[in-house]
């Protein structure tokens, strides 16, 4: 038991090195260094008793045949962010390929099929749009997002081909919803809650929906000496009246958080006064109708910033992704899986996004989060224990035993 958990912090190390950034771990979509990664996820899933085939859009897919004809779709995303940690994404796709692998050499079938999926992009770090592994499964994947280009120009369409893809037969890695069993995902916390809590592991009851907008605000630049402070038009002020607007009202609603990420000051000289500020908003709530009510309060602040200072602003929609409730059914299995591991049940709802989310447009969702120190994530620092990852596969096995019961 513990000799898994040890072989899949092990990989996680050796994925770590599959980057292509030296020093840190960089892995885009369709990159030389996800090849490299898929060498070795291959080579474990084949171990653990699957047939394993990548699929157009570039998912790597395991499966463990079972008596009957359903399927069981359990996996997380082996893509990362720039400098990332090494467990967000990869710990999801070993943790389930070490489940397989104890049925494998338990010698075991189960009433399902189980299919292991390491999805080609979930971070969009490439490319910027996110989910282009599971949107392929799910259909969601459309002509448009072919056409996406790289920091180098490179399409998403000839990144496909390079990888070994055909772009023109993305439609044939879509999952048809019938026979499905569900889809359940391991990740890594990413928040404080279960360290705060003792918790290994968690339940999630939900993935809060998520609102992201630009707004760009425009006024008049002009020589920081000369314009007298009565007379400028100053667009950055207005971005950062929005920048403390938003925080205030992230902290006066429970549950939500909103988040300006990004602010770019145009022309961005010390000595001219900003003509042009854009900022970034990103509004996340477990429940969607507060979330598209803080969002909407928020951008008529803008326009009423940008009134009171004689400017002009712009408001850009760029997604909007309702909150997804995980299946009640998985919920209460993987909580009589947790009780079975002897750990204390625990929900908690998700802020970040996960492959999930597209998932539940096909079948039922569920997901585990494992405890990850200091609930960092997105930076080299991620960290989790042996011994939780231990619990997570455990629990994971536990689950799928479960379900064949039923
Ligand atoms: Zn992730």
């Amino acid at each position: 038991m513990t000799d898994l958990a040890r072989a899949v912090m092990e990989r996680c190390d050796l994925l770590a090195a599959c980057s292509e950034d030296p020093g840190r771990i960089t892995r885009p979509f369709a990159s030389d260094a996800m090849r490299r990664a898929h060498v070795y996820a291959h080579e474990w899933m084949r171990r653990a008793g699957m047939h394993v085939r990548r699929d157009n859009v570039g998912n790597l897919r395991g499966r463990y045949e079972g008596e009957g004809p359903s399927t069981l779709l359990l996996g997380s995303h082996l893509d990362s962010v720039r400098d990332a940690g090494r467990y967000d994404g990869p710990l999801g796709v070993l943790v389930a390929i070490a489940a397989v692998q104890r049925l494998h050499e338990a010698n075991r079938r189960l009433p399902f099929a189980i299919e292991v999926f390491a999805f080609a992009d979930e971070e969009g770090l490439r490319y910027g749009s996110t989910y282009l592994g599971s949107r392929a499964l799910a259909g969601q994947f459309v002509v448009g997002d072919l056409a996406l280009t790289d920091a180098e120009g490179i399409t998403v369409a000839s990144a496909i081909e390079s990888f070994g893809g055909d772009p023109a037969r993305i439609e044939d890695d879509r999952l048809q919803s019938v026979d499905l069993l569900g889809y359940c995902e391991v990740h890594i916390e990413q928040g404080p809650i279960l360290e705060a809590r003792g918790l290994p592991v968690g339940i999630v009851s939900a993935i809060a929906g998520q609102s992201r907008f630009e707004i760009v605000f425009s006024g008049e630049a002009g020589h920081a000496g000369t314009v007298p402070m009565d007379r400028r038009r100053d667009a950055l002020t207005a971005a950062a009246e929005m920048v403390l607007a938003v925080e205030a009202t992230a902290t006066t609603e429970k549950g939500l958080v909103a988040t300006v990420g990004k602010l770019e000051v145009e022309p961005g000289a010390a000595n001219v006064i900003p003509g042009q500020a854009a900022l970034s908003l990103d509004v996340r709530h477990a429940d969607d109708g507060v979330r598209t009510r803080v969002a909407e309060a928020l951008l008529a602040r803008a326009r009423e910033t940008a009134r009171r200072r004689k400017l002009s602003v712009e408001v850009r929609a760029v997604s909007s992704n309702p909150a997804v409730r995980c299946s009640p059914r998985l919920v209460n299995l993987l909580a009589q899986a947790v009780k079975d591991c002897r750990q204390q049940p625990f929900e908690l709802t998700s802020g970040a996004g996960h492959d999930a989310v597209v998932m539940s447009s096909l079948t039922d969702v569920g997901m585990l989060f494992v405890r990850c120190k200091g609930g960092v994530s997105h930076n080299p620092a991620e960290s989790v224990t042996t011994a939780d990852v231990g619990v997570a596969i455990d629990v994971l096995s536990r689950f799928v035993d479960l379900l064949g019961q039923q």
